[in-house]
């Protein structure tokens, strides 16, 4: 155990899609299932052998493994879908009745994220919902009497150092950092992270204590503002199955700069309706060049490289993409919502 290595871990994850290609039937997948993912199987082992690690690996091993994990998953998942997951119902009558079950929507638009965003050299990371301060704020240069860091914005956590509290992310820009540190990432790179956040938000037909958003960032010794447009506008075009284009206006955010918001053209007309209140724009959200700041909390100097992040919310591109106009239906579980997607 103490030998494994990234490349070993490499080697396994090919192993196991390679295998998981082959698989033919739903039997086979539950066979592949069982060898890989199963409680004693290999990634569940090699995960629980990551404490036996030297502590100079540990946190990278993890991490990777964590990743490799994750991958897996999404592609059993993907597999599980091709074979129908069918279940089977007795319904009132007595008749057997078959229901297939499908994925949820939020689930569906953080696939189809994957794919295009993976598909443009892109990617994915993943980290933890449990965050401590220095990964949520610090790191981001949101500083100690930012409002955002307030127990009336943030879910805190009880317990802990005073001076790195624990709390639920309130965004997945944590992820960056964490990516780049902890795997020592040089650039040039691009990196996307898809996942739950919360925040300590009043529900209504827009605000959600607990939500999805989506993060993207690319650093390399020539990234601009103009890559940044094609990358959305790709995303969104390839998203929504329309072509869009992107504008860029001024903005403030502390861990960009220079920030601005992004719009995209109005998908659902061509001079105005209600979606965009007669603008022809809808916003996106925010997004600019990385502070170098942040790139210092990355170990990444900041002379010689920069970049673009943008975070926004998948709730959002899942509502203009389905025509939803209440956040609060993607948690409320009501059948009647759920299979109409
Ligand atoms: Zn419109």
């Amino acid at each position: 155990m103490t030998a494994l290595t990234v490349d070993q871990l490499a080697q396994i994850k090919s192993d196991a899609l390679a295998s998981l290609k082959k698989v033919a039937d739903a039997a086979g997948l539950e066979e592949w299932r069982v060898e890989y993912m199963g409680r004693k199987g290999v990634i569940p082992q090699l995960l629980r052998g990551i404490k036996d690690l030297p502590e100079t690996t540990r946190a990278a091993m993890g991490t990777a493994a964590n990743e490799t994990r994750s991958e897996l998953t999404a592609a059993y998942e993907q597999a599980a879908t091709q074979f129908g997951a069918v279940t089977q119902r007795v319904s009132g009558t007595g008749k057997q009745e078959a229901v297939v079950g499908h994925l949820h929507a939020i689930t569906e638009t953080i696939r189809s994220i994957q794919t295009i965003m993976t598909g443009i050299g892109f990617t994915m990371v993943e980290g933890p919902l449990l965050e401590d301060t220095q990964h949520d704020f610090d790191n981001l240069n949101i500083g100690p009497e930012h409002p955002a860091r307030a127990e009336t914005d943030t879910f805190y956590v009880s317990g802990g150092p005073p001076e790195n509290r624990r709390v639920l992310r309130t965004s997945t820009s944590s992820v960056q950092v964490r990516a780049v540190q902890e795997l020592k990432r040089q650039p040039p790179f691009k990196i996307f992270s898809p996942g739950r956040t919360f925040r300590n938000e009043k529900v209504d037909a827009r605000h959600h204590h607990t939500f999805h958003q989506l993060e993207l960032l690319s650093v390399g010794e020539d990234v601009t503002v103009a890559d940044f447009k094609g990358v959305i506008e790709t995303l969104f075009s390839e998203l929504f199955g329309t072509d869009v284009k992107a504008r860029l206006r001024p903005h403030y955010f502390p861990f960009t700069e220079p920030s601005f918001e992004a719009d995209l053209t109005c998908i659902f007309c061509d001079d105005g309706c209600r979606v965009c209140k007669g603008t022809g724009w809808i916003e996106i959200g925010g997004a600019g060049m990385v502070h170098p700041l942040v790139l210092e909390k990355m170990d990444i100097d900041p002379q010689r490289y920069q970049g673009f992040a943008l975070g926004y919310g998948i709730e959002r591109m899942a509502m203009l993409k389905y025509g939803i106009d209440d956040v609060r239906l993607f948690l409320d579980n009501d059948m009647r919502f759920l299979r109409q997607f």
